[in-house]
Formats: C-alpha cells, structure tokens, sequence
C-alpha cells in the first residue's frame, strides 16, 4: 500500500511569470489536501514558483534533470540546481523527452541516481506507442522499461512510476479502464519481484489526457495512486478537480 496519493502537475514548456498565480490560486484552494500536490513548470519557474508557494502545501519539481552534477553541458539543468531553486522532485524520461531528446532507459537510470544524489524524488515515466499497443507489445515495452530506467536501489521515498501511454498525452484518447488495470497491476507485480516491501510502496500513477471529468473513474481503477497532468495542470480549477477527485 502507498502512503499518500499523489496529483503531480507537468505544465511542459508553458508557463510565463505571470501564469504563478495560477499556482498561488492552488495553493489557496488547497491548504491542506488529502492528497500530495505537484507542480513541474518549466525550469525558468521553479525558483519563483517555490517562493510563491513557499509553507503551503503544494510541491515544486522539475521536468528533467542532467545524469551529472555540474560541467560542461550548455543549456542543461542539474537535479543540484533544480533542488537548490527550491524543487523536491523531478520528472524523469518523459516521452517528450525520450522522443526529442533520444532519451534512454540507461540514460534515465542515471538521471534517476542523480536525483536521487541532489535529495530529489524522481518520477519515473513509461509507456507504449500506439503501434506497440497494437501490436499487443504493451507489457513488453513498459515492462522493460521499467527494468531499464530504474537503478537498484528504489524505495517508495525516493521513487514514483508514472505510466503514462504516449498515444494518450495530449491526445483526449485514454485507456479503457480494464486497459488501465492491467498495466497496473503488471508493474505492481514487477515493483513488488524486484523491490519487495518497497515496491509494494512505490506510488504508481497514471498520465494521459486525464481531466476532472475523467479522473474520478480512473482514481478508482486499483494500483492507481495518482496522476501526471499535462494540460490539466496549468489552470488551477482544471487541476483542483483532479486534485479533489483524488
Ligand atoms: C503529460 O505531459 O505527462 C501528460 C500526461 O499530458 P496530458 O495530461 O496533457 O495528456
């Protein structure tokens, strides 16, 4: 069983100045959440993010990090550097990511160890194309993906899984809720072999197109322990009725 849910909020690359008072309007809304509260914005927001939202309930994250500390990597942000903006987790292997960026399992896995190293909680991302889920590949793929991005040493302090299908971020289209279940349960599984007691606590979430209208039937499907929201995430009401559907 996991602790607590978690709603964590991926604004990608939206989001100027002005777009805080979004955050500050959730942080209003939400003095005490029965559930963990995420913001990602762009790196260019974290810090002022942290100082708007500073004391209250909502956290502050990145949406990547570099696998090493400082040195010579123009235009890249540390894990170091994210938490010292004020941030205390960070997406990691997103498919953007792994798309534009090319992105690998074993690149992820580093990148997941140096948050770790800077004090980070790391949310991991899996999951299929289309073409694999059509071509029945899907436990496949997400089941080594999993194997590949996660270094050894997870705990359910220092990890979240997000399974986020790419053909249902930014789409509208989601998973039947049976579809839902049966990754879950799958990784669940994978976590629970690998990881033991840990795994059985690594929080477990999904992503993908996820709406106030849709979340309630998804936060009900078993193994889901919260959500990664894309577009959702960047207007306050959006993401308050995700939030309390938690
Ligand atoms: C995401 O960016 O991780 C995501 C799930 O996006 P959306 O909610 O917009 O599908």
């Amino acid at each position: 069983m996991t602790a607590r849910k978690l709603a964590a909020g991926n604004w990608k690359m939206n989001g100027l100045a002005a777009d805080l008072v979004e955050a500050e309007a959730l942080a209003k809304a939400f003095p005490s959440p029965k559930v963990d509260v995420l913001l990602c914005p762009p790196a260019t927001l974290i810090a002022p993010m942290s100082a708007k939202v500073g004391g209250s309930a909502i956290a502050v994250g990145g949406q990547n990090c570099h696998a090493v500390e400082s040195g010579a990597h123009t235009g890249d942000v540390s894990a170091a550097m994210l938490a010292d903006a004020g941030a205390s987790y960070v997406i990691v292997g997103h498919s953007e990511r792994r798309t534009d960026h090319g992105e690998t399992d074993a690149s992820i896995r580093l990148k997941t160890q140096a948050a770790w190293s800077a004090g980070l909680v790391a949310i991991v991302c899996i999951g299929e194309t289309l073409g694999q889920r059509e071509d029945g590949e899907t436990l496949d793929v997400v089941g080594g993906q999993l194997a590949g991005s996660l270094p050894d040493d997870c705990t359910a302090a220092n990890t979240v899984v997000a399974y986020e299908p790419v053909w249902a971020i930014g789409t509208g289209k989601v998973p039947t809720l049976d579809q839902i279940a049966e990754v879950h349960v799958f990784l669940r599984a994978k976590l629970e072999d690998r990881f033991g007691a840990e795994g059985a606590g690594i929080p477990l979430l999904y992503g993908g197109s996820v709406k106030p209208s849709n979340a309630d039937e998804i936060f009900g499907v078993s193994n889901v322990d919260g959500a990664l929201v894309g577009g959702a995430s960047l207007k306050a009401a959006d993401f308050g009725g995700i939030i309390g559907a938690l």
